[in-house]
């Protein structure tokens, strides 16, 4: 069965006795993630069993680095001559000519009849006389890798890598506002990375949840669970909203989009609160968009009494685009959607008055608005192999 090697970050290396529930918690998230069989830890590395060829670990945040390693079981020194020259055969057809290389090995099977500095001159000695490379110890273009493990010699020359962070549950539970949009889901991507356990609040402006879910929001969701253990997002209808303000006076008109995101903010809050969450977090980006002021950011947390995170609040518009196409993300944020937030007047007061805010919310019973459109929700589960089911929600809130 093939076998994988995967190390994890020198961060989950470095986190002294809690050090056990990290790589228990990322154990358990490659099991939740990836078809595999077996997963064991050894002398800090993890080897994983799994029927299927082609995993990719660098979905598993944690993971530092993984690899596809050519197995010796039980090696002698003349079994590994063999090996090492099929390893460097393989890694022959990424050069158009003969790379220098070096051998590294690693012993964590002290019993081996060699020691890692001998072990590593035969087998150089091996390579040099049977394919003629030339041997660099300070830059090789190849380095062929020997690790003796109980029972096992594993042989890999690439090392594919992966996202580092901590793996997903091992930092705790934070609610998203997700607009279909690149950032928040990037802002979601990021707060995974860092073991947060991300659940998602999407507004969507259809008469059923399952149209925002086969759109882009459901997309993006389906995209990004492939990085996580399972991702939930909680749908709610903009229309109790959008209704309430159909009738503004014109002075107000130009509120409607903060008082929309403090809205927002509170069915966050709430949902955070049901769902054991402590935090809740945006995309948002100060000075990206005429709403994203210092001003109107702090109207917005003035909304909730909860801790309000903003992974991408420093970032260009552009090094989020640039991670969200090297990820697959950004394709998806092309198609057209229905989006509420491009109903509301695009003309937003840029600094938000308190007085007027508050003005407003009384006028459209904002905390009536919470309560209808919180037991409105609809949510969907999605996995990491790509299925989405639809949850029974029973509405906490009734109408
Ligand atoms: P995004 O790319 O995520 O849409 P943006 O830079 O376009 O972000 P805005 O549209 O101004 O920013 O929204 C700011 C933040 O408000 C978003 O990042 C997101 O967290 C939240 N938000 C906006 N629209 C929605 C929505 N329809 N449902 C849930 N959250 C939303
Ligand atoms: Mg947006």
């Amino acid at each position: 069965m093939p076998l994988y090697l995967v190390h994890y970050g020198s961060e989950i290396g470095l986190k002294g006795k809690n050090r056990v529930d990290f790589i228990r918690q990322l154990r358990r998230n490659i099991q939740a993630q990836l078809p595999v069989e077996k997963v064991s830890l050894l002398h800090g590395r993890l080897l994983v069993e799994s029927p299927h060829e082609d995993l990719d670990f660098s979905r598993v945040f944690g993971v530092a680095w993984w690899t596809k390693p050519l197995v010796v079981e039980k090696p002698t020194p003349a079994s590994l001559h063999e090996a090492i020259l099929t390893l460097a055969q393989r890694a022959r057809e990424r050069f158009q000519e003969k790379p220098t290389f070096a051998v590294r090995a690693r012993r964590v099977d002290k019993g081996f009849p060699l020691g890692t500095l001998a072990l590593e001159r035969e087998l150089g000695a091996v390579v040099v006389e049977a394919l003629g490379w030339k041997v660099d110890l300070s830059h090789p273009q190849v380095t062929l890798h020997v690790d003796i493990v109980p029972g096992r010699a594993l042989l890999y020359d690439e090392k594919h890598p992966g996202h580092h962070g901590l793996p997903v549950g091992s930092t705790g539970k934070a609610v998203g506002l997700f607009s279909g949009g690149i950032d928040s889901v990037m802002a979601a991507w990021y707060m995974a990375r860092r073991g947060v356990t991300v659940e998602l609040v999407h507004f969507h402006a259809f008469t059923e949840a399952r149209y925002a879910h086969e759109g882009r929001a459901g997309k993006l969701a389906r995209h990004l669970a492939r990085y996580l253990p399972q991702l939930r997002v909680h749908y709610f209808p903009y229309h109790y909203f959008q209704a309430a303000t159909l009738d503004l006076p014109p002075r107000q008109q130009r509120y409607e989009l903060v008082v929309f995101r403090r809205f927002m903010a509170r069915i966050a809050e709430q949902m955070a609160r049901e769902q054991g969450g402590q935090a809740i977090f945006t995309g948002d980006s100060l000075g990206q968009v005429a709403s994203q002021t210092m001003e109107n950011l702090a109207a917005v947390d003035a909304a909730v009494h909860i801790p309000f995170f903003r992974p991408l609040l420093a970032f260009n518009k552009q090094e989020i685009i640039d991670l969200g196409e090297s990820l697959g993300f950004y394709a998806l944020v092309l198609e057209p959607y229905k989006d509420c937030c491009s109903i509301i007047s695009r003309n937003p007061a840029t600094r938000a008055r308190m007085d007027v805010v508050e003005a407003m919310e009384a006028r459209i019973n904002i905390e009536r608005l919470v309560e209808v459109t919180l037991a409105a929700r609809e949510t969907f589960c999605y996995l990491p192999q790509g299925e989405a089911l639809k949850e029974e929600t029973s509405p906490s809130v009734s109408t």
